[in-house]
């Protein structure tokens, strides 16, 4: 999506609204593709300062991620900051000002961007999930499997086998 800020480049005002939804399937994390569950909602503002136009509002939407540990999936919600700076002027190039070459802004790359920046690094389902089994596979949060008693039985199996053999 590409939104017009002529009238901002061109100085004619200093102040523009966005309230805006897009509709994005899913974002590509650089392991898997995420789905959305919600659209993406920015509302915020854009201000002109000098040659540059700050950018200030808010992302939020929802997606869907697979735990880590159960592997069963989840909704995640996200509701965060945005701020960007633009500029027609390569002067005004650095770090933290996007330079852009139009007076069109793409505004789909850096809504992206920003969720990427967002995406949990541990996504559990919730904080003391149980996980799966690592040997029957079951998801000890709904069940319970008899392999970790079986495995407890044969670490004493052994021991008795050192104490014997004492
Ligand atoms: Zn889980
Ligand atoms: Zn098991």
């Amino acid at each position: 999506m590409k939104i017009d800020i002529f009238d901002l480049t061109s100085k004619r005002i200093i102040n523009q609204p966005v309230d805006l939804c897009l509709e994005i399937d899913k974002l590509y994390d650089g392991y898997e593709y995420i789905n959305f569950s919600k659209p993406i909602i920015l509302k915020g503002n854009f201000s002109l300062v000098g040659d540059i136009i700050n950018l200030n509002g808010r992302i939020t939407t929802e997606f869907i991620i697979a735990c880590s540990r159960c592997l069963e999936k989840f909704n995640y919600p996200i509701d965060i900051e945005i701020k960007e700076q633009f500029s027609r002027n390569k002067e005004n190039e650095d770090a933290d000002v996007i330079l852009i070459e139009s007076d069109k802004l793409d505004i789909t790359d850096i809504i992206e961007n920003n969720i990427y920046l967002a995406l949990p690094f541990s996504r559990l389902c919730k904080e003391d999930c149980k996980g799966l089994c690592q040997q029957c596979g079951s998801d000890l949060n709904h069940t319970t499997c008899s392999c970790q008693d079986l495995s407890v039985d044969l670490r004493l199996a052994k021991l008795k086998d050192l104490f014997s053999e004492n």
